[in-house]
């Protein structure tokens, strides 16, 4: 075969690798936050039931304040009845007594419908906190995960080239003009500048081309392109068995 166009398939071969390996480092921050919006909706929902239940603690705690300040007023009426002179004052003083007690009841209904709240709110906070943690767990795994992935795309692509800059030099160093025509094709056609013809077929394009053309690329004598796409194009064989494609 052409010793140009073996060089040519080498090239695309590493091309196609460093191609993959850049789009993969390029989308490598996006990857480790993917799933962030859940970790992110977890947290909220997390935070948002903290707050509730601090505010409904403050809300006890009042109620506490209250009860105990009507508890002493009571207290504090009954000491009083000694110092009663007349059957209307005392009439007066038990209902002022009575009316306290009944505040001081009420109070504790509240209490007791705020402690029975509290516990509701806790038992989901436990499970928000549950939930919150594994995505926390989730979102560290996966970034850890990114960020391995990055690391080892990052010493292959600097691999590669290494690769490709020798390669360069023996292609530039027997004819400027292929490397830049490879060049000038990788770049307008997505990449893919060498491809492989099967069955009178380009596998660039899929596009059939005249039995005679597909000869002449089986000949593998010169660079042979795609009269549809422009690509270069080479001969496999299947039975040999392609690494490259
Ligand atoms: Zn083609």
């Amino acid at each position: 075969m052409l010793e140009e166009l073996n060089l040519l398939r080498e090239m695309q071969s590493l091309d196609t690798e460093i191609i993959k390996l850049k789009t993969l480092i390029e989308k490598a921050p996006l990857k480790a936050i993917e799933g962030d919006a859940s970790y992110k909706e977890a947290s909220s929902v997390y935070e948002q039931k903290k707050s509730e239940l601090a505010a409904i603690f403050k809300q006890k705690k009042e109620l506490e304040m209250a009860a105990e300040e009507k508890s002493d007023r009571v207290k504090k009426l009954r000491t009083r009845s000694s110092d009663i002179k007349t059957n209307k004052e005392y009439q007066s003083h038990l209902k002022e007594i009575e009316q306290a007690e009944k505040d001081f009841r009420l109070i504790e209904d509240d209490i007791l419908a705020i402690m029975e709240k509290t516990e509701a709110i806790e038992k989901t906070l436990a499970k928000n906190g549950v939930q919150f943690k594994q995505e926390q767990e989730r979102l560290t795994a996966k970034k850890a995960v990114v960020k391995k992935e990055l690391e080892d795309a990052g010493k292959e692509l600097e691999f590669l080239l290494g690769k490709r800059q020798k390669l360069v030099r023996t292609i530039t160093g027997k004819d400027m003009g292929t490397y830049e025509r490879y060049m000038a094709l990788l770049e307008k056609k997505n990449g893919l500048a060498v491809v492989k013809a099967e069955k009178d077929v380009c596998m660039g394009c899929n596009m059939s081309m005249p039995p005679q053309l597909f000869v002449e690329v089986t000949k593998s004598e010169k660079l042979v392109t795609c009269p549809q796409c422009g690509r270069i194009m080479y001969y496999a064989e299947e039975a040999n068995g392609d690494e490259n494609n």
